[in-house]
């Protein structure tokens, strides 16, 4: 019996409150947690887990690192929040310090993922119209098919997921879906001159860990360049050493035109995100047209600069390709009728449940890993991802490879 269903369990009190108080808008699974240090954490039952999902990978840096945590109380005794309406002492550090990183010449900062790539949509239109003169109202920008890049209404406009779609239309225009790793789909939509920008998850995460064809990033980027067409990577989910370097696009030697950064850039502690491009695009946009409340906040400011060094001190690309390929070998030696597909890059990586007819099999499967200890989330229902912190040691990773053929064998 699973431990959250017994009378001596602390979590359905707590779930109660959250199914009768807050909206349905997600299914978690019935695991109440209270506490997380790097790649563990525990529910309010004491009992402790892998986490294999990182928070969508949110958590590349472990939970609660020290050093971010550090960083983020010493600065919110200090100053939080002024707005953009004055300077703040720790904006200029952190845009200097972000733009060095990734090599860019200017940064917006924002808040959550969707916002950034809200910021990237309005920059690429800009330039279109202020840069490559595209007539008025009549810029593109092309998408893939099973994209995920957040949940606002103009960016489910260009969703092919239902589940995202129902009953929330009408959508906006503008946009032009072609099917991932698919470059002649690329080609043939190109030649409109009127294309502003090539909108791509460098892996699409959401959709099940889809990597593209080694090479495809950067013919894309390439035929991007060639039609004065921005190549805009979305690296929200795949950035920040994930799949084993710090952008997924370095893996093809892409710089994108703009990039776009969230989740992991604050290491979990609150939501900040970026973007990233040079003065061409960047300088299109002017005071009072765009922006917000909290974008740019000291207190994010001083987190992101923290949470990129510790990325890079503790050399957490480069474990996490040694741990990815660890993992996708040992996954792949499990013989087990369920497990369909293993892929996945780095840290980034899911399986694909054979079962497809029985949509229950990936869920039962999170909730035998929970029963032993281990935390992951289907995804469009068959597909289960496995990316926990970086920070993860080939000893936790081995005993994290024995409880997933366990929980396989035992379902
Ligand atoms: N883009 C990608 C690739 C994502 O994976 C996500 C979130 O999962 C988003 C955008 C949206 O980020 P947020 O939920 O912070 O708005």
């Amino acid at each position: 019996m699973l431990s959250t269903n017994t009378s001596l369990s602390n979590a359905p009190g707590f779930i109660d409150k959250e199914e009768q108080y807050s909206a349905h808008n997600y299914h978690p699974l019935p695991v109440v947690l209270t506490k997380g240090q790097g790649v563990y954490l525990w529910d309010v039952d004491n009992k402790r887990y892998y986490d294999f999902l990182s928070a969508y990978s949110a958590v590349n840096q472990g939970h609660c690192h020290p050093e971010i945590i550090a960083t983020f109380i010493e600065q919110a005794q200090r100053l939080t929040l002024t707005s953009r309406a004055f300077h703040n002492d720790a904006l200029g550090e952190f845009a200097e310090f972000i733009t060095k990183f990734f090599g860019y010449d200017k940064v917006l900062p924002m808040n959550t993922g969707v916002e950034a790539v809200e910021t990237a949509i309005k920059l690429a239109r800009k330039w279109a119209y202020e840069v490559k003169g595209i007539e008025k109202n009549k810029a593109k920008i092309i998408v893939c098919e099973n994209n995920f890049h957040g949940r606002t209404v103009n960016v489910i406009s260009f969703s092919t997921d239902p589940d995202a779609t129902e009953n929330f239309g009408p959508f906006n225009p503008g946009y032009e879906i072609i099917p991932f790793n698919d470059i002649p789909a690329l080609q043939k939509v190109l030649q409109d001159k009127n294309v502003a920008g090539f909108l791509v998850e460098p892996i699409q995460g959401e959709a099940g860990v889809i990597v593209p064809d080694d090479g495809y990033l950067s013919l894309a980027a390439k035929m991007c360049k060639e039609a004065n067409v921005l190549f805009m990577a979305d690296e929200i989910q795949t950035g920040l050493a994930r799949t084993g370097k710090m952008l997924a696009c370095d893996h093809e030697n892409v710089r994108p035109d703009i990039l776009i950064l969230g989740k992991a850039l604050s290491g979990g502690t609150m939501p900040v995100s970026a973007v990233l491009c040079d003065d061409e695009i960047m300088m299109t946009i002017k005071p009072g047209e765009h922006g917000s409340t909290y974008g740019g906040n000291p207190l994010a400011c001083k987190v992101a600069i923290t949470a990129l060094k510790v990325l890079s001190k503790e050399n957490m690309a480069s474990n996490a390709t040694i741990q990815g390929a660890y993992l996708r070998e040992q996954l792949n030696t499990i013989d087990h009728h369920l497990i369909s597909i293993v892929r996945g890059k780095g840290l980034l990586n899911a399986i694909v449940i054979a079962r497809a007819d029985n949509k229950d099999t990936a869920w039962n499967l999170c909730l035998q890993l929970m029963e032993n200890g281990l935390l992951a989330k289907p995804t469009h229902g068959d597909k289960i991802r496995f990316a926990p912190p970086l920070s993860i040691t080939s000893a936790q990773m081995k005993e994290c490879v024995d409880i997933i053929r366990h929980s396989l064998h035992s379902l």
